[in-house]
């Protein structure tokens, strides 16, 4: 086989790759009807990413279009069209050259907190701290507008993966499709297990000691995070986590904000409830 018979080979099966998990991005409800795009860079001018109009739940390698990295589509006999989203994709791909695959996405539990407009709570689940790390939301952009690129790309450092966009959706990007394809799992199951644990009706924020070692477990798997050098002296959830916290009222323990072990209740706040219960029960009895 010569190379370029391989390369049509190598190429047919990513377009197949971009179909495959287009199934599995619709299957879990992360987008409906023609909701969201995905893209995977193939060269230095080159990304393949699907088609606008199309569920991606039913995608087929000949829909899949070709672009150069202006957006341009290079394979104009292509009757499908490339998707107005392509900007975002492009702008990542040009400000991280370790990126190679970008998902766009609306998975529901993670766009409750984009609509919302609260900002995503950190130091709270393992998983999504080693494997997500800091997500960002950008302000509200009209979408297939330059201002959605513009509005995102300042949140993007480079150990960024997912940023979340005000009122609509996620975006996810990584170094195979595949695992981009899991940080958008992840994204949707941590932010689920959030509404959850607000159902339950509180939640344990990891203490700082405990951050800390976590982020050490993380630079040992070799993915780096910003947040080792600060950890200890509690600046995980420093930022973004009072929001979603508030929401829990006074029935709130929580380590970071606590300042303690996480989870423990102070003689003060103890006394306060037993007031609080005592003066239920005397005025159910009347
Ligand atoms: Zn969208």
């Amino acid at each position: 086989m010569n190379v370029r018979t391989d390369m049509a080979e190598s190429i047919f099966n990513l377009k197949k790759e971009l179909c495959e998990i287009g199934r599995n991005i619709w299957l879990r409800g992360y987008c409906a009807g023609n909701e969201g795009n995905h893209s995977v860079r193939i060269g230095e001018d080159r990304v393949l990413c699907t088609p606008t109009g199309i569920s991606k739940g039913f995608l087929t390698p000949e829909m899949i279009v070709t672009v150069d990295m202006e957006g341009n589509q290079i394979d104009t006999h292509n009757k499908y069209k490339r998707t107005s989203e392509i900007l975002v994709h492009l702008a990542i791909y040009k400000k991280r050259p370790d990126v190679k695959a970008v998902i766009h996405s609306h998975p529901p539990h993670a766009t409750a907190f984009c609509i919302a407009d609260m900002p995503l709570p950190e130091g709270i689940h393992p998983e999504a701290e080693v494997f997500l790390g800091r997500v960002a939301t950008a302000k509200y952009a009209t979408p297939s507008k330059q201002d959605l690129p513009d509005s995102i790309l300042p949140l993007i450092g480079p150990e960024t993966n997912t940023v979340l966009m005000g009122n609509h959706g996620s975006v996810s990007f990584s170094t195979s499709l595949v695992d981009t394809y899991y940080k958008l799992e992840i994204l949707d199951a941590y932010c689920k297990l959030l509404i959850l644990a607000k159902q339950v009706g509180r939640v344990n924020v990891l203490n700082p000691a405990q951050m800390s070692e976590l982020l050490e477990v993380k630079a040992n798997f070799g993915i780096k995070d910003d947040r080792l050098a600060c950890a200890a002296d509690g600046c995980v959830g420093a930022l973004q986590n009072d929001e979603f916290l508030a929401t829990f009222g006074d029935v709130r323990p929580s380590g970071a904000m606590a300042g303690s072990g996480g989870g423990e209740v102070s003689e003060a706040e103890f006394e306060a409830m037993v007031q609080t219960i005592t003066d239920q029960i005397m005025a159910a009895a009347g």
